[in-house]
């Protein structure tokens, strides 16, 4: 489901009717139509959102292992100091 482009009928700027492509959006479920109606899966928003949600995750991944690395220091040094 979702993944499906259906055209419809909408009115355009000069009050002409124009055959838009449209997709239900993915995440919220709300049909869209942007420029790249094809490509995207979802829309607009949730396409801004879910780029958020991955640059945030990366953030978080680059932070946790920093954290990982520094604990693995860490245990270097108690395991040092245990064996004194
Ligand atoms: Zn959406």
């Amino acid at each position: 489901m979702g993944n499906v482009v259906y055209w419809k009928k909408i009115k355009g700027s000069d009050d002409r009717t124009v055959n838009m492509p449209f997709k239900t959006c993915g995440r919220c479920n709300k049909e869209f139509s942007s420029g790249n109606t094809y490509a995207s899966k979802n829309c607009p928003e949730c396409a801004k959102f879910i780029k958020n949600e991955k640059s945030r995750e990366r953030v978080r991944r680059y932070r946790e292992k920093n954290l990982l690395d520094n604990n693995t220091s860490l245990d270097k040094e108690n395991e040092k100091g245990l064996n004194n």
